[in-house]
C-alpha cells in the first residue's frame, strides 16, 4: 500500500501536533484540550495517518482507532476523513461491512463495547496500538471500561498498553484522571478569536428567570427547580431577541420540552421561521433542520439537549440559553456553538435568562482545567469582574460598551459593585459586591416550601425557616405573604391558627416535592394553563 498523504496543518496545529506526541512518549494517555474550530479532527487525521504509515514493531498490532459516543458522529468522522487527501479506514459499526485489514478504524463506542467486550472478557484479537477518544468528556466511564478490557487483552498478548488521545474542548468529568495523566492544552480562546478562527462574542443580560427558586444538587440543577425558574419566560423571550438578535440565525435551548414548545408558538406568531428538535427526533430530520439553520432558511431552532456538543452548524449567530446551567463544561458547550466562523457574520451574541454568563464567564476566558481532584474547580478561578452596560444590557469587561459604545459613569459602576483603573474591573468593596437586592416576601416563602417539603418539615416550621431568611437578608420584619404563584399556578397559604399548620408542607402542597400542582390550597381561577 502507498503511502498516505497527510493533511496541511496550520503552525498552531503543528504544534499541538508536537507537544501531544512529546506528552504522550512519557505518559501514554494525555487529553488533547482544544477548543471546536482548532481543527481536532483534522490534527486527529494527521496524527493517525502518520501512525498509519510506520511499520509496526513485532509487538504491535499495526492498527489505530478513532471513537465517537453516538453513531451519528461516526458518518462525520469518515466523512472527513475520506475527504482529500483521504486516509483509508475502516468502519465498525452495525449494517457495515468491516476492513479489519485497514490501518485505521472508526467506531462508536457502543459498537465497542458491544461487539469487544463479552462478560468481563475481550475475545477478539483485534486490539488498537492507539487510541483516539473524541468529545472525551462525555461518556467517560464507557470509554473507561472498554480500555480496561481492552488493554487486558493486549497485556495477554504481549503488547504495550494502547496509547490514549482524549480530545476535547471541556476536561472535566468524574474519573478522568483515572485514565488521563496530563492535559496538552490548545491555543487560548483568546488568541482563537484574535486570529479570526472563532467568532468573538457579545453577551446580554436578558429578562431572568426566577433564579431563587435554582437548588443545585452536585454539579447540575435539580431538573424541577431548573424547569421552574424558566416558567413563563416565553414572552420575554422573543421580546428581548426582537431587541438584540434581530435577524440573527439562532440556536436556543429549553430546559424542557413544553418550554420550547411555548418559545416556538410565540416566536412563530412574532413571523419567524422555528424548528424544534430533541432527543426523540430522527437524525435525517435533525440533520435536514441543522442545515436549513445554517443556509439561513430558518431563523430559529429551539432545541432540549440535543446541540449541545460536536454539533457544527457554523451559521449560529446567536445562542440564546433559556436555561440554567449549573456545570461549567456544559455551559461553554452550549455558548460553543455558536464560536464558529462564518462569511455571513461578525460575531455571536449571547441572551442569557438563566444566571449563566455571571456564574461561569466569558466564553473566551478559558477555564483552569486541572486533572488534580483536589484542585479547585476551574469555574471558581475563571470568572472575572464584568459590567452590564446601562444602556443596552451587554455585557462585558473594561472601559467602553462593546456593544453601543457608551462608557459607564464612575458613579454607574460603583453601583454595580465595580472600579476601573483603565485597563481592568476590579470588585470595588467585597461587601458592596455581596450587597444583593432583597428577594421578596413571596421569594423567600417558596424558598422556604422547597427546603421544608424536601425535608419533610410542617407548615409552622416552614414559616420559622421562612422568618429566618428573612433575618439573613436584613428583612426582619417582612410577613409571610397571603398567597404566592409558583410555575403560573396561584396558592394561598393555610390561615393561622389552622389544623394545617402541624401537618407535612409536602403534603399540603405537593409540587414542592416536584408532584403536579394542585392540592387544597391552589386557587383555582388559575387553573387554566396546561400542563405537561
Ligand atoms: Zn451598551
Amino acid at each position: 500500500m502507498g503511502e498516505i498523504v497527510l493533511p496541511d496543518l496550520y503552525p498552531h496545529q503543528e504544534d499541538l501536533r508536537d507537544r501531544t506526541r512529546t506528552a504522550l512518549g512519557k505518559l501514554q494517555r494525555v487529553i488533547l484540550c482544544a477548543q471546536t474550530g482548532m481543527g481536532k479532527t483534522r490534527t486527529a487525521k494527521w496524527i493517525l495517518g502518520a501512525t498509519a504509515n510506520r511499520t509496526p514493531r513485532e509487538n504491535q498490532s499495526g492498527r489505530s482507532l478513532f471513537t465517537v459516543h453516538r453513531r451519528g458522529l461516526v458518518d462525520n468522522a469518515s466523512q472527513s476523513f475520506s475527504e482529500e487527501p483521504a486516509l483509508p479506514h475502516g468502519v465498525i459499526m452495525s449494517g457495515r461491512e468491516t476492513h479489519y485489514g485497514r490501518r485505521v478504524q472508526v467506531a462508536s463506542i457502543d459498537t465497542l463495547l458491544n461487539w469487544f467486550v463479552e462478560s468481563g472478557e475481550y475475545p477478539s484479537d483485534i486490539t488498537f496500538d492507539l487510541i483516539i477518544w473524541d468529545e472525551a468528556h462525555s461518556h467517560h466511564s464507557k470509554f473507561a471500561r472498554f480500555l480496561k478490557y481492552h488493554d487486558a487483552k493486549r497485556e495477554a498478548l504481549g503488547q504495550p498498553p494502547a496509547y490514549v488521545i482524549g480530545l476535547t474542548a471541556t476536561p472535566q468529568a468524574a474519573g478522568l484522571a483515572d485514565v488521563y495523566r496530563e492535559i496538552v492544552l490548545g491555543p487560548s480562546t483568546e488568541w482563537l478569536i484574535a486570529n479570526k478562527f472563532l467568532a468573538p462574542f457579545r453577551y446580554f443580560r436578558a429578562t431572568q428567570g426566577k433564579l431563587g427558586l435554582l437548588v443545585k444538587k452536585g454539579d447540575e440543577f435539580t431538573k424541577e427547580s431548573a424547569a421552574l425558574a424558566m416558567d413563563g419566560l416565553a414572552g420575554d423571550l422573543v421580546r428581548d431577541w426582537k431587541k438584540y438578535a434581530d435577524g440573527r440565525p439562532t440556536l436556543g435551548f429549553f430546559t424542557r420540552r413544553s418550554q420550547a414548545q411555548d418559545a416556538l408558538l410565540k416566536l412563530t406568531e412574532a413571523g419567524l421561521r422555528v424548528e424544534y428538535v430533541d432527543g426523540e427526533t430522527a437524525d435525517d430530520e435533525r440533520i435536514r433542520i441543522f442545515r436549513a439553520l445554517n443556509e439561513h432558511r430558518i431563523d430559529y431552532l429551539c432545541n432540549v439537549q440535543v446541540v449541545e456538543r460536536g454539533t457544527d452548524i457554523p451559521r449560529i449567530g446567536c445562542v440564546q440559553l433559556c436555561v440554567a446551567i449549573g456545570s461549567l463544561p456544559r455551559y461553554r458547550q452550549c455558548v460553543g456553538r455558536g464560536a464558529r466562523v462564518h462569511p455571513e457574520k461578525t460575531d455571536c451574541c449571547i441572551l442569557d435568562h438563566g444566571g449563566n454568563v455571571q456564574r461561569h464567564g466569558f466564553f473566551e476566558d478559558d477555564p483552569q482545567w486541572t486533572l488534580d481532584i483536589r484542585a479547585k474547580d476551574p469555574g471558581e478561578q475563571g470568572t472575572r469582574p464584568t459590567i452590564e452596560c446601562p444602556c443596552c444590557q451587554a455585557i462585558y469587561r473594561g472601559g467602553k460598551c462593546r456593544s453601543c459604545g457608551y462608557e459607564p459613569t464612575p458613579k454607574e459602576r460603583r453601583g454595580q459593585g465595580l472600579e476601573f483603573d483603565g485597563s481592568e474591573l476590579r470588585e470595588a468593596k467585597r461587601e458592596e459586591k455581596t450587597e444583593k437586592p432583597a428577594r421578596s416576601a413571596e421569594d423567600l416563602l417558596i424558598s422556604a416550601l422547597y427546603m421544608s417539603g424536601k425535608s419533610g418539615r410542617t407548615w409552622k416550621q416552614c414559616c420559622g425557616i421562612f422568618r429566618g431568611l428573612c433575618e439573613k437578608q436584613n428583612t426582619p420584619t417582612m410577613r409571610v405573604p397571603a398567597s404566592f404563584i409558583v410555575g403560573g399556578h396561584r396558592y394561598r397559604v393555610p390561615r393561622y391558627g389552622s389544623d394545617d399548620a402541624a401537618r407535612k408542607v409536602c403534603a399540603i402542597f405537593p409540587f414542592t416535592l416536584g408532584a403536579r400542582h394542585g392540592g387544597k390550597y391552589e386557587v383555582s381561577d388559575t387553573q387554566t394553563e396546561v400542563q405537561w
